[in-house]
């Protein structure tokens, strides 16, 4: 049987999670009321947070902080988040937007992941809770790399980023099939940071190139310190497949994946439309 437990705190819900191998965390459930739906989740205990912490922004600051049940429609509402607006409007349609945490995005399996993509752009932070007791942050990358191999347990209350200095130089690009809500052949965020005409450590960042978003590491080696002229823009798609692994599945075949990226990186690069 299914049930469902609500906690008044993010420190309850962690210990739930921590003690009980069948407990869930129902962040928007958009996914897991998918499976519960259709038959896939049947046993268990449903956990639902009703912490206001568990939603709250600080976005006025260098420093930002997002709870892991911020939705996607309340980034959408935050004039301080415009950066992210492409990602988070990536995400669906207005009535997934509603529901869609970012908590929830970090677990979402490719080709999903897309507000993911730009937050490891951002080289963002993950609070981790598990059980009792205070959270603790992980770089998002290992994180991730964590999940890759299973072994991400406890309970994400939140993530926290640097705002980029000019928002202009934060990029986000999807690339779906079906506009606008389709789903991802792959997406590329970019962090492009220049002094004196130069890429200053950029980070790029892929979803849907392997089985959890990652960073682009050859591309960001081929930019740092050049000008993103035509000579780096090619240096950069030469080293654009660097560490990917995408699948094959309904939306894209690996080989098409592999043939697009560098095409579609060369043209964020270069500030060109899709
Ligand atoms: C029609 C449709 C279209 C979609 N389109 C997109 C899209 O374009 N791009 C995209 O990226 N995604 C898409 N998704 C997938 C999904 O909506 C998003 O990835 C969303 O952000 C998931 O968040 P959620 O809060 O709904 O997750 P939930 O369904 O609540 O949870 C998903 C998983 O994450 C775990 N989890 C959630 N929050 C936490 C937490 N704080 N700590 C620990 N574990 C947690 C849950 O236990 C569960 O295993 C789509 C889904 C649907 C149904």
């Amino acid at each position: 049987m299914l049930g469902v437990r609500s906690c008044a705190t993010i420190a309850e819900a962690a210990g739930i999670l921590s003690g009980d191998r069948q407990a869930v965390l129902l962040g928007g459930g958009t996914l897991v009321m998918r499976d519960v739906n259709e038959g896939r989740l049947t046993e268990g205990t449903l956990v639902r947070i009703t912490d206001p912490a568990f939603r709250q922004m600080s976005t006025g600051g260098p420093r930002i902080e997002l709870g892991a049940g911020v939705t996607m429609a309340q980034v959408l509402a935050s004039r301080e988040l415009a950066f992210l607006h492409p990602a988070a409007r990536a995400i669906g349609g207005p009535a997934i937007r509603t529901m869609a945490t970012v908590g929830g995005n970090l677990f979402a399996a490719a080709p999903y992941g897309d507000f993911t993509v730009a937050l490891l752009a951002l080289d963002a932070q993950v609070v981790l809770q598990a059980g009792y007791g205070t959270g603790r942050g992980v770089p998002l990358e290992e994180f991730l790399a964590g999940r890759d191999r299973g072994s991400v347990s406890g309970l994400v209350a939140g993530v926290q980023f640097s705002r980029p200095a000019n928002q202009a130089e934060f990029h986000f690009r999807k690339i779906s099939r079906v506009k606008p809500k389709g789903i991802s052949v792959l997406s590329i965020a970019a962090h492009l940071p220049l002094q004196g005409g130069r890429a200053a450590q950029p980070r790029i960042a892929y979803g849907a190139m392997a089985p959890t978003p990652i960073r682009a590491r050859g591309v960001e080696r081929a930019l740092e310190g050049k000008a993103l002229d035509a000579a780096a823009i090619q240096a950069a798609r030469q080293a654009a497949l660097e560490g990917c692994r995408p699948a094959t599945d309904a939306v894209a075949s690996e080989w098409y994946r592999r043939e697009v990226l560098p095409i579609h990186l060369g043209r964020l690069l270069a500030g060109e439309p899709r």
